[in-house]
């Protein structure tokens, strides 16, 4: 058996810079890595950033534990579940371990000729698709609002900050009355903010995600009791027994998977099992992920565990030209998973290379 391991650090500019509370973010650099064997070709994208802003990881971390550790135990091309368990004395990385996990999922439903989607489990054949604008200049928010319900995206979620969240959803509101719409916060309010935060109701929102601290669940329990808003958490919950935990104490009422935090695919439909079994809701979140990344999130949020529309717009809102040549397209606010093997990507090979910063092997 051949087995090569290689990687592009990619550099793709945004159409748009993305403000969130914590910055503004005018490129994707991401590390793109590819697996060799027999004659299957698998992909997977780390959702690490530059920066360790939205959480401790980054690009250099990710390729460290990949390069260090990660890439040692494959030789003999484990399942992601096996490989879970091997590499579980490694604390924390989840963003580094999804990446080869991801490598693993690519790989075995390609190896049994059987799409992605289908290969996870019980598959609707669909993910329905809903849009987070960063936050934008006063006289851009309704028109870009606007663009979004007119392209029949099914939930419109605006990401505000401490301080300008009153503006930004009241002009959202007042312009929009019946719109499905939600909030996200990254992290950016401390419970003493109680009476911020409990203004907010009167926005009729679908949910505020992760108002409080990026590692807390125990304050979002408390301030749960006292708003009439749905909590979903992104940043806190990073494993299945945080998703299990933050339900137990009624943390939270809907939960934002993004694969990346929590270690990969494995562990992304144990905790849409774990929202299904407490009563609680899942959707499937983005990191502005290239056409790869992507097509593992559409594939997640296809699963029929997953019951509400997930940050996966098409590529086309974020890159002018992305590194895969078949980009989704949304059609009345749902994307169809690709049914050919694997994540069904077609790799743009001359386009990857012309826009990689830095490529090479990891010998396995
Ligand atoms: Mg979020």
């Amino acid at each position: 058996m051949t087995l090569k391991l290689s990687y592009n650090l990619v550099k793709l500019p945004l159409l748009t810079p993305f403000t969130t509370s914590f910055g503004t973010q005018v490129d994707r650099v991401a590390y793109v890595f590819t697996l060799e064997s027999d004659g299957i070709t698998a992909y997977s994208e780390s959702t690490t950033d530059v920066d360790p802003f939205y959480s401790y990881e980054d690009n250099i971390t990710a390729m460290h534990l990949i390069r260090d550790y990660l890439s040692k135990e494959i030789s003999d091309l484990p399942t992601p579940q096996a490989f879970m368990e091997r590499v579980e004395h490694i604390k924390g990385h989840n963003m580094a371990k999804a990446t080869v996990e991801m490598l693993l999922w690519d790989y075995h439903s390609k190896s049994s000729g059987i799409s992605l989607h289908k290969y996870l489990g019980k598959s609707k054949g669909y993910a329905d698709v809903g849009i987070s604008i960063g936050m934008l200049e006063e006289d851009k928010l309704v028109p870009t609002i606007m663009n979004a319900v007119n392209k029949g995206y099914k939930r419109i979620k605006l990401k505000i900050s401490k301080g300008k969240e009153t503006k930004i959803l009241s002009t959202a509101r007042l312009s929009f009355p019946d719109i499905t719409l939600s909030a996200d916060a990254n992290c950016d309010y401390r419970l003493e903010d109680i009476e911020t935060l409990q203004s907010i109701d009167q926005y009729n929102l679908a949910y505020l995600e992760q108002p409080l601290g990026h590692d807390d669940i125990i304050d979002h329990a408390s301030l749960r009791q006292t708003l009439s808003t749905p909590i979903c958490l992104d940043e806190a919950v990073t494993s299945p027994d945080l998703a299990r935990e933050a339900f137990q104490i009624d943390a939270v009422d809907i939960v934002n998977i993004k694969p990346g935090r929590v270690g990969g695919l494995y562990n992304s439909l144990k905790i849409a099992e774990i929202v299904q079994n407490y009563g609680g809701h899942a959707w499937v979140g983005g990191m502005l992920e290239t056409g790869i990344g992507r097509a593992f999130n559409i594939a997640l949020a296809s699963n029929h565990l997953i019951d509400m529309p997930g940050d996966t717009s098409p590529n086309e809102k974020y890159f002018s030209k992305d590194i895969v040549r078949n980009v989704f397209k949304m059609d009345k606010g749902t994307i169809a998973p690709f049914e050919s093997p694997g994540i069904g990507v077609v790799v743009d090979t001359e386009y990857l290379a012309m826009m990689s910063i830095e490529s090479g092997e990891i010998p396995i």
